[in-house]
């Protein structure tokens, strides 16, 4: 699967799904980060988020 890497811009073939965009009209789309970005980002994956989560973007937290 590649994905476009919302941060760089550049195609991945390891997309981290990070967050669910809402717009007006027609649901959530999946944002994607790749791998180096997610971690320089500091970003939860998508599936990672805890129960009832909204979908925004989460950042881990500062140990
Ligand atoms: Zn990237």
């Amino acid at each position: 699967m590649i994905r476009i890497c919302r941060e760089c811009d550049e195609e991945t073939g390891e997309p981290i799904a990070v967050a669910l965009e809402h717009t007006a009209s027609c649901g959530g789309r999946v944002i994607y980060l790749c791998p180096p970005c997610r971690f320089v980002l500091g970003v939860v994956p998508l599936a990672e988020h805890p129960e009832g989560s909204d979908g925004r973007v989460r950042f881990e937290a500062c140990p």
